[in-house]
């Protein structure tokens, strides 16, 4: 017999890493087998503490800026891209460097490039200081690309000619409020040119959609992720918009505050796009030594995206 209180767990389906991700993260291991130790890396590979820490321990180093690398060293860029200057230097001073900036990130630089040559005013819709932000921006001279943050930036906004300007955004940005940030921007500027696709990748979009589903009802939501996670702290405003009593972020188990479940009879989890499984499966072990889990998974879209390595780790 236990006398242990249940607690309903509703886990979200697809959380924890997306391709982007595992493909950084694999560059870096590559990178250590085929050069050996230390490689370099460019800012956090991804933003999570313990990932950095396991790569660490293998041999990666990690800095700000590359004039912190020495040229004979193989350098890895984070994620979340980089600006143009810096791949130009690294070149310059003819080191050896691999690209780990997501195919989904890289494809808006694309798109802001394109729109550039076409003579067009570019807006990004983003969050001022995100490595993605200065990565994308950085992808055109200082000046072009103007950051919208808000519905209020994009009402205020003033276009050298309303006809001609176009829009990309961060991949990891609040699918709502983004889609506010637009309309605000359409009916100002009708003819304003918008992606092809969705910029907001196929990963933020599918985790925010579980947190959704769990999150309606929900007394509580943990969410697994960095503090500078952005697609980690953005599931938590979701988890909480959908109706969940309340929501935190734990970047692991031994952060939960279990005053928390207090009263809590129906519990979702989810983990940003760079919290490992692992750190889940601590966390439900965790909630387990206190309480009978009946667990069960709310998935709302299947992941099945494969991303190529660069030819310098395949
Ligand atoms: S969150 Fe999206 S854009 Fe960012 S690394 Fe993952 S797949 Fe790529």
């Amino acid at each position: 017999m236990t006398d242990k209180p249940v607690l309903t767990v509703q886990l979200a389906s697809p959380r924890g890493f997306c391709a982007g991700v595992d493909r950084a993260i694999q560059i870096v291991e590559k990178a250590l087998e085929r050069y050996g130790a230390p490689v370099f890396v460019r800012h956090e590979i991804v933003h999570n503490k313990h990932v950095v820490n396991r790569l660490e321990a293998m041999g990666a180093v990690f800095v700000k800026e590359l004039d912190e690398c020495p040229d004979d060293r193989p350098v890895v860029f984070s994620a979340h891209g980089v600006p143009q200057r810096v791949p130009a230097e690294a070149a310059r001073r003819d080191m050896l460097y691999v690209d780990a900036t997501c195919p989904l990130v890289s494809k808006v630089h694309v798109e802001a490039q394109r729109h550039h040559k076409s003579g067009q005013e570019i807006l990004l819709i983003g969050h001022a200081g995100h490595p993605e932000v200065i990565g994308t921006m950085g992808q055109l001279p200082d000046g072009v690309m103007h950051l919208i943050e808000t519905v209020e930036d994009a009402e205020r906004f003033e276009p050298n000619d309303p006809d001609n300007i176009a829009f990309v955004t961060q991949t990891t940005l609040s699918v709502d409020d983004t889609a506010d940030i637009v309309a605000a921007l359409q009916k100002r500027f009708p003819n304003i040119a918008a992606p092809h696709k969705e910029d907001i990748c196929y990963a933020t979009t599918n985790r925010q959609a579980a947190v959704k589903a769990i999150g309606e009802g929900a007394d509580l939501v943990l969410v697994v992720g960095a503090p500078n996670s952005s697609n980690s702290v953005r599931l938590v405003e979701v988890a909480e918009r959908a109706g969940a009593k309340t929501a935190h972020l734990v970047q692991k188990a031994e952060e939960i505050d279990w005053s928390w479940l207090d009263g809590v009879e129906r519990l979702g989890v989810s983990a940003g796009a760079s919290a490992p499984e692992e750190l889940v499966e601590d966390l439900l072990s965790a909630l387990a030594r206190r309480y009978t889990l009946h667990i069960r998974e709310v998935r709302v879209a299947e992941e099945n995206v494969v991303f190529k390595l660069p030819k310098e780790v395949a």
